[in-house]
């Protein structure tokens, strides 16, 4: 009869140590998140809300939007047990809203039998600015004309801060970049190779909650013809740059195609890699007054030649040449065009030995084929510092300057940079008047 009870008592007691431990399992409340959690949301912000309970699993959730004393249930969800990850898209767009701050309140409960049997509870309130205005755009700068090839100047201002501004049309997006002022300023092209009637540049800006607005401008667009080129490959000149390029083309053996893989493949590499130093940049113009052509060399190619390569009379490729290039004796001493900082001083494929120069809001200058480089990386240089002397590295036959300019990695006509009017009336004049 004793032992009897002594059994019982020790049942009583694994039943309630049974039991708490089932009660006290799961103490822990779910965890939640929303991104974005704060900052300014638009009707078009995809809102993530996520929950997560290691625990015996997320039982419900409840999601009420605040605005002022208006209290808005936009969500309320029951889940199956063991549902220990939850992801959920909130979507406001049905919801009446006005353009001010907003709090999303959220409410979830796991399937624990804690706090007698209602399971633990986590509420969140996540503070957020509701707007569904788009920035407004005040263009401050008048006469914009293009040449076809060439570049030039928007100036600007918004009303609000943004997460991104520039001037774009179709697949192109010119950056602009905030000056001392305020106000915006932004270099763009009107590239060699876009036709006219598919350059319309319009001034975008989006704000911080996503709303965009586009603004067209007044201008004035003049085409230019370019000039076609013939090119012949001769086996000297293929004997004389076999033995560089073929670094460059380690799988191929057969000298022509050895050409055409620089002349094709890599040289879309390089583009490619150019254009992404325009990411490099300065938030403010670093050049001062007209660029610098080179002292006392010829005019060779021109930008934008059209060119075609014979070999033995038969044609094997096209390219188009995007720069200008500038002879006068071997080993010539090369200047810097304006000053700037150095984003390049190395070895680029085509444009062997090469130097490129960021001159601020997206401008910057390349000098290929050199011999000799003197500046490094990061190097601060002024106009007509010399930037080490001129080669026939990379693609080219003889000892030259190939001299180049990019606006955001579009390549244009140096010949506008040179020009001391060109520039006033386009480019510096609007800075200045801001
Ligand atoms: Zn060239």
């Amino acid at each position: 009869m004793k032992s009897m009870k002594k059994l019982f008592l020790l049942l009583i007691i694994v039943g309630l140590v049974a039991g708490g431990i089932f009660y006290f399992r799961d103490t822990a409340p779910p965890q939640l998140s929303l991104t974005p959690e704060s900052g300014p949301i638009s009707k078009k912000t995809k809102l993530l809300l996520s929950l997560n309970d290691g625990g015996m699993g997320i039982k419900n959730v409840q999601v009420t939007v605040i605005q002022g004393t208006n209290r808005t249930p936009l969500l309320k969800r029951d889940f199956p047990p063991q549902t220990n990850v939850v992801d959920l898209e909130l979507d406001l767009s049905a919801l009446k809203l006005q353009q001010a701050g907003l709090q999303i309140e959220v409410s979830a409960t796991d399937q624990s039998i804690y706090h007698l049997g209602k399971g633990n509870t986590s509420q969140q309130l996540f503070t957020l600015n509701y707007d569904t205005r788009a920035p407004i755009i005040s263009l401050l700068s008048k006469a914009h004309n293009f040449t076809k090839g060439g570049s030039g100047l928007v100036l600007f201002a918004l009303n609000e801060e943004v997460e991104s501004t520039g001037v774009v049309f179709g697949d192109y997006f010119f950056p602009a970049y905030q000056l001392e002022s305020g106000n915006y300023a932004c270099l763009l092209a009107y590239p060699y190779n876009v036709k006219e009637s598919d350059f319309i540049p319009r001034i975008m800006a989006r704000d911080l909650a996503g709303n965009e607005r586009q603004l067209g401008i007044y201008f004035r667009a003049k085409n230019k013809k370019f000039r076609q080129r013939k090119i012949n490959i001769s086996d000297q000149f293929l004997a004389q740059k076999i033995p560089e390029f073929e670094d460059l083309a380690p799988d191929v053996s057969d000298p022509v195609d050895i050409f055409l893989y620089v002349n094709q493949t890599v040289r879309q590499q390089n583009r490619d890699q150019i254009a992404e130093f325009s990411r490099n940049t300065a938030a403010e113009p670093l050049w001062n007054g007209p660029f610098l052509r080179q002292p006392q060399a010829a005019s060779l190619a021109r930008f934008a030649d059209y060119r075609t390569y014979y070999y033995k009379g038969k044609e094997i490729d096209k390219q188009v040449h995007l720069g200008q290039d500038l002879a006068s004796v071997v080993q010539a001493e090369i200047v810097a065009g304006n000053s700037g900082v150095v984003v390049w001083a190395e070895y680029l494929g085509i444009y062997g030995l090469c130097v490129i120069i960021d001159h601020g809001l997206g401008l910057q200058s390349l000098y290929a084929h050199m011999s000799q480089l003197d500046v490094e990386p990061g190097d601060v240089v002024t106009r007509g510092q010399i930037l080490g002397r001129s080669g026939a590295t990379g693609m080219a036959g003889g000892d030259h300057l190939h001299l180049g300019i990019l606006v955001s990695g579009v390549p244009v006509q140096p010949i506008e940079w040179w020009d001391g009017h060109w520039l006033r009336d386009n480019i510096d004049s609007k800075l200045k008047s801001n």
